[in-house]
């Protein structure tokens, strides 16, 4: 047998596979995200911070810059002093140095031990960029003393633009993105949420949709093998979506396919085929019932005077007075032609007392087709289901009973 393919594992593919690829895609696109945003933040706040360490000399003290014998001067101003640098250091962690030339002589950057970088020296980078070229510099790599740096250089100028040293501005590369790894982790962990909900949320949508339309494949598979009685899941019948509405018309079908097989077209009362199964299940029930074989008196007469559609209208009216009368207490089926079986799930009794109710309505009863006024009367033949004889003797005893009516004059009950 070729081998079947099941929608299980193609549904939950298109579910599940594009929200991990998205949820990825999106974690790995934010991690870039958070990495160059943080990047570029350090770098305008060290940018800033050379600046204003620049301009605090070039505003605050008239004259040129002056390094002699370990003092550092402005015009006569003795600028000596770190305590600016340390105090920048300790508002917003950002270490800073000044440089003659290419040489430390202010800083606030330490080795592990705590020695200060005084008298060492910028990298020959720089000291190209900044002290030959004049220009600035930055760089997310910046080795000092064996430790990597997020930094920016620029040129310290006296008035006349002549370069004579740097300002330096930087944060240690771990400490930066140790932070941007903290907030990773956080994004991490809430990426793994939202790809957990929505694998589980998917799963679980595709979950329900397998399975219920394998209650409908299930309902479809009983249908087709005949049995017209199959109750559709509830499940199905309370979805509000399209696969609930795909339950629906297969009940509505299956609704329809039982009417056109068990009922009588004109008519609307069972078939001659479904009366006797319906029969054979009451004797399955053991349940007490009498059979009414009924006639219509002279119904030939009635196509021939008014034509075939008023005899269908007759055929049609007095099947719908057999249905009332059977109401609640048994079924009617059109036998043939213009003959019924009733059956009757009462003793003989109360069944006497409906016929002669039915056959006083029929005959009382004036039927109006076009502008003709037609009476119609009916015979009726009643036998009593017996226990343990077959059911066709007790039926043909009732149409016994139906002839000598008819041999009689018609219009009564014989039982
Ligand atoms: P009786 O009182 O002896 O029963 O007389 P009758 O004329 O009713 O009986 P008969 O068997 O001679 O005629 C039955 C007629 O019913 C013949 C047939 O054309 C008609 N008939 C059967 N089925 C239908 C139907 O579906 N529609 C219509 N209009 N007539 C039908
Ligand atoms: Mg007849
Ligand atoms: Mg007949």
């Amino acid at each position: 047998m070729e081998k079947k393919t099941s929608i299980r594992w193609k549904l939950l593919a298109i579910v599940l596979f594009p929200i991990l690829f998205l949820g990825l895609g999106i974690f790995f696109f934010g991690i870039i995200l958070i990495y160059g945003f943080a990047t570029n933040s350090v770098r305008d706040e060290v940018e800033t911070t050379t600046y204003l360490l620049k301009g605090c000399f070039d505003l605050s003290v008239r004259g040129d810059y002056v390094y002699e014998d370990g003092i550092f001067k402005k015009g006569d101003i003795n600028i000596t002093d770190s305590t600016m640098l340390y105090e920048i250091k300790e508002n917003s962690d950002i270490d800073t140095t000044i440089f003659w030339g290419d040489t430390r002589i202010l800083t606030t950057i330490e080795d592990e031990y705590g020695v200060s970088a005084v008298r060492t020296k910028a990298g020959s980078n720089v000291r190209q960029t900044v002290l030959e070229n004049g220009e600035n510099y930055f760089s997310n790599r910046i080795d000092i003393n064996g430790v990597d740096y997020i930094g920016y250089y620029t040129p310290l100028k006296n008035d006349d633009n002549s370069i004579v040293g740097m300002v330096f501005a930087g944060k240690p590369t771990e400490s930066v993105y140790s932070q941007v790894g903290k907030i990773m982790l956080v994004c991490l962990v809430f990426s793994l949420i939202a790809i957990l909900a929505a694998l589980i949320a998917g799963r679980r949508f595709s979950e329900s949709m397998i399975i219920d339309i394998g209650l409908i494949k299930q309902y479809l598979h009983t249908l087709s093998d005949g049995d017209l009685n199959i109750v559709m899941d509830e499940r199905i019948v309370k979805r509000t979506d399209e696969i609930g509405e795909i339950g629906i018309y297969a009940d509505k079908m299956r609704a329809a396919l039982k009417n056109l097989i068990e009922l009588d077209a004109l008519t609307s009362l069972y078939n001659r085929r479904s009366c006797h199964s319906k029969i054979r299940a009451l004797i399955g029930e053991e349940k007490k019932f009498t059979f009414v074989m009924c006639d219509i008196d002279w119904f030939k007469k009635i196509n021939d005077q008014y034509g075939h559609e008023c005899g269908d209208y007759i055929l049609v009216s007095i099947s719908e007075m057999l249905k009332n009368s059977v109401q609640d207490c048994g079924f009617a089926s059109r036998w043939g032609g213009e003959e019924f079986l009733l059956i009757y799930e009462l003793d003989l009794e109360n069944v006497k007392e409906k016929v002669e109710k039915l056959l006083v309505d029929i005959q009382d009863r004036v039927f109006q087709y076009k502008e003709y006024e037609i009476h119609v009367t009916m015979t009726f033949g009643v036998k009593e289901m017996t226990p343990g004889i077959p059911y066709e003797d007790a039926i043909k005893v009732a149409d016994d009973n139906l002839y000598k009516g008819k041999k009689a004059g018609r219009n009564q009950i014989v039982c």
